[in-house]
């Protein structure tokens, strides 16, 4: 945990008269170059002066108080509370050879003086200071901007081009720009289409709504019937780009599953239907042989009566 000192007098005691400001000091009790504890690092002054140990004793702060806020007795019990700090392993500067600054450089691609950039955006005055505390281990590669970035980039790049989805941008005038390696695929065609327009291997006109209507995300389901195709697609503009993004979803399988699903669905029901029919007329042909039998039993009834009156 840093301990933030907000006396310059107690500073300049301690360490040089070149110094003053607000530090933070790690517990190696060392002011660091490029130490992410020690922002208030000054890199005017020279390595030497930078890394002066801070001896003897500091008085904790109160960190609701600033100096200036103090009342003489506070000032007093602060000045009665004093903390010594014993460096339990003091930093000790690594031998920081050509190679080792090479390295770092090749692993943040610097190789090439062009892209070194000393842009400072890491924190740090130049590419080679924050290459040392790489080595040192107070840095890390992913701090230089430029760096993490371009890894940011290549890792989209690689989702874009390994995604089972196609993938198309267009530019204003609905011409080709790019699209990846699915996109390819679904539309049987290569990157020598890029520049053609979009009506080249489709059916342009959600593009055309698209290019009305710039602020509507347009969600489809289209069958590509030259292709063998059925697609779901999602269809947007990037207007800061002027350019337009088609993702397309391959539900060719999906769909002919679900035509497979509808016909037996339909297939079930008729030959249901046709059961129910035929037990219907099994019902009333029974029914029609019982009444001919009771009415047959009924004349022979009568029959017998008859002729045992007659008797
Ligand atoms: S952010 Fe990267 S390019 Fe810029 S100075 Fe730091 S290391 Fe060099």
């Amino acid at each position: 945990m840093p301990v933030v000192i907000n006396q310059k007098k107690q500073l300049k005691k301690s360490a040089s008269d070149d110094f003053a400001g607000d530090v933070c000091v790690c517990p190696q009790r060392t002011v660091v170059p490029g130490c992410p504890s020690a922002p208030a690092v000054l890199y005017s002054l020279s390595i030497q002066q930078k890394t002066i140990p801070l001896r003897g004793t500091v008085p904790m702060p109160d960190p609701f108080h600033t100096a200036e806020t103090l009342s003489s007795e506070e000032e007093q019990f602060i000045a009665s509370l004093t903390a010594v700090y014993q460096a339990s392993s003091p930093f000790v500067r690594k031998e920081i050879t050509e190679t080792m600054i090479r390295d770092v450089y090749e692993k943040t691609g610097k190789t090439a003086a062009e892209n070194q950039l000393n842009c400072s955006a890491c924190g740090y005055p130049s590419c080679r200071e924050m290459a040392i505390a790489v080595i040192e281990g107070l840095a890390t590669p992913e701090m230089c901007i430029p760096f993490f970035r371009k890894t940011a980039e290549q890792r989209l790049d690689r989702v874009i081009e390994t995604s089972p989805n196609g993938i198309v941008t267009l530019d204003e005038h609905l011409h080709i720009i790019n699209m990846n390696p699915a996109f390819r695929q679904f539309f049987q065609c290569s990157n020598a289409v890029c520049g053609r327009p979009i009506s080249y291997l489709m059916d342009p006109e959600p593009f055309e709504h698209l290019l009305a209507e710039p602020e509507k995300m347009i969600e489809i389901t289209v069958n590509h019937e030259s292709y063998h195709l059925v697609c779901r697609e999602v269809l947007y503009a990037l207007p800061a780009e002027k350019q337009f993004v088609g993702i397309f979803m391959n539900i060719t399988k999906m769909q002919k599953h679900e035509i497979r699903l509808d016909q037996l669905r339909q297939h079930t029901v008729s030959q249901a239907r046709e059961l129910l029919e035929q037990q219907v007329r099994m019902a009333e042909t029974i029914a029609a042989c019982l009444g001919e039998n009771a009415a047959r039993a009924e004349l022979l009834l009568e029959s017998l009566v008859e002729n045992a009156q007659k008797e």
